[in-house]
Formats: structure tokens, sequence, C-alpha cells
């Protein structure tokens, strides 16, 4: 049998996972970044961008669950919701399936992102692009918040690039600035800090520029294969009383329930839900001192 071809995750200088590619199926140089989607051998399709392992079909749901029905059930009554990124559509699709949210706004920058998910990937967003509660955007982010009027959006979930090349914008302090202004009393904000026993800095640098804008800062965690290291890290932050106190178990079921959740998830359950706040010391010592 001959050797397969290998793809190599460029993630980290030293060390990486590596893909046997079952066949390329795309490789396009867009305006912001480099997109190849392959067929693998293990994780069904694969989303890269720059070298970076983004999506793969065997473990998004993990990610995109834990993305969506996190903030949404913490904050407990969301209608209006933005997304930042996340072109391949899966966050988009966890959203749209919360009864309760009347308007999900996606805004990602790359629409070439998009096209070759709709074209390779379509299961991850499923029939989301079209929906009637959807509303999909090709654009920049922070010109979004810049522009977005106050008090406008529950839960902004950000789905990016790690801090460098067109993503490093939404990790900036005129970013927060401008989410806990268009943000409900009770609003959340969550984005990916990437892996912390890789990424340290990425999630103390984000917590202490949420701390900035944001009486409530947290961090809870998700164990995604193909973002090797350990655990991923979800920073969410808020401006009212929804991270004031962990969220019984009970009353994420309660929410789950209304809002038409479970019974269909991989890795989101209610308990996995409060147990996910529990931080390893590891990765809280991260994390600002609460006052
Ligand atoms: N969930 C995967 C992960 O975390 O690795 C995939 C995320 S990927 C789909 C992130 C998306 O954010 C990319 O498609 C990228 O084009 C988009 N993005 C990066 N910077 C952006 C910006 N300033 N505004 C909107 N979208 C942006």
């Amino acid at each position: 049998m001959s050797e397969p071809t290998w793809i190599n995750e460029t993630l980290y200088p030293g060390w990486g996972q590596r893909f046997a590619v079952k066949k390329e199926l795309a490789r396009v140089t867009s305006d912001f970044q480099e997109i190849v989607v392959f067929e693998s051998e293990h994780h069904g399709r694969v989303l890269v961008l720059d070298g970076a392992i983004q999506i793969t079909e065997g473990d998004e749901f993990v990610y995109q669950e834990m993305l969506a029905h996190v903030p949404l059930l913490t904050h407990g009554a969301a209608r209006n919701v933005l997304i930042i990124g996340a072109g391949d559509g899966g966050v988009l699709r966890r959203v749209l399936e919360h009864k309760g949210v009347e308007r999900a706004v996606m805004v990602e920058i790359d629409g070439e992102v998009i096209r070759l998910a709709k074209e390779f990937l379509p299961a991850i967003a499923g029939d989301a692009w079209t929906h009637p509660r959807a509303e999909v955007i090709v654009g920049d982010g922070i010109d979004y918040v810049r522009k977005a009027p106050d008090a406008s959006f529950d839960v902004i979930i950000v789905d990016s690039t790690d801090p460098i090349g067109v993503g490093d914008v939404l990790f900036t302090d005129e970013f927060y600035e401008n989410c806990a202004r268009i943000l409900t009393a009770n609003g959340l904000v969550v984005n990916q800090c990437g892996v912390p026993f890789m990424q340290s800095e990425e999630l103390q640098q984000t917590s202490l520029r949420r701390a900035r804008f944001f009486p409530r800062v947290s961090a809870y965690v998700a164990a995604v294969p193909t973002y090797v290291g350990g655990f991923m890290t979800l920073g969410i932050a808020g401006k009212g009383e929804a991270l004031a106190a962990p969220v019984p178990v009970a009353v994420i079921a309660a929410r789950a329930e209304e809002a038409g959740i479970g019974g269909h998830t991989g890795y989101w359950t209610p308990e996995v839900h409060a147990g996910s706040f529990n931080l390893p010391p590891y990765i809280a010592r991260h994390l600002p001192k609460p006052d």
C-alpha cells in the first residue's frame, strides 16, 4: 500500500498534528487567507485556514454546541443573537435551534469561507443559510459592532480565527467596548480563547481586556479532539447578573426543554454545561481574580 499524503497543521512551531488526506477538495487563496478543504481518513471533511485546523466534520459538534448552547442557556431569554466569524455555519445552525431566538445575525469577513462551506461542508450548517430567522452578512465584525445600535443584542458569539491576521481586531479594546455597548442589560459575549496549555496568553490577555468593559468575566472549557493540547477555553463576559452565580443544573435543564434543545446533542448536556465552568487551576489562574 502506498504511503498516504499528509497535511500537517502549522499552528505551533515544533509540535502539531497531521491528517492523512483521502482527497483534497479545494485550495483557494481569498483576499484574507488560504482556505483548504480536504477529505480525511478518520474525521470526515476538514476546513483549514492559513494552516490551522478550523473544523472537522467528525468533532465539530463539540465546539459548536458549547459555543452556542452555553451562552444562550446561561442567559435564559435571548431573542437577538449576533455571531461573528463562524463561516462554516455550524454556530448559526445551533443558535437557530433555540425556539426563543427571533433573529440571528452572522457576520463573516470572508465570503469564500461561506461559499466553500456551502459546497463542501453542507451538513455543518444544514438549512441555516436560508432560515427565515437568519441574516448572513459578509463583512468585518469590528465594523458591524461599531455601527450597531446600543442594546441591540442579548448574546454575542465570536467564533473567530486566532488573534493573528484578520481575526486580530476581534481581540481589541475597541471591539469589546462596542460589544458591551450593543448588548442589552443582561447581555453576554462569548469568544474562543484557544487551548490554554499551548496558548495561555490568549486567555489571559482577552480576559483582562473584557474585564475593562464587563463587570463579570469567566470562562468554561470543552474537550475538542482536533484542537490539540487539552481543553479549549471559551471566554464569557456579562454586563448584568447572568454570570453572578452558577446556574443550577435543574434551571439549565428547564431552559433547554423550553428552548427545544436536548436529546439530540453529542456533547452538551445540562450537567456538562454546569461542569464546564469548573476550571482546572492551570487554566483558572489566567483569569482576573474576582473582587
Ligand atoms: N470554529 C472554528 C475554530 O475556532 O477554529 C472555526 C472558526 S473559523 C470558521 C473563523 C472565521 O472567522 C473564519 O471564517 C474567518 O474568516 C472569520 N473571521 C476572522 N476575522 C474576522 C473578522 N474581523 N470579522 C468577521 N469574521 C472574521
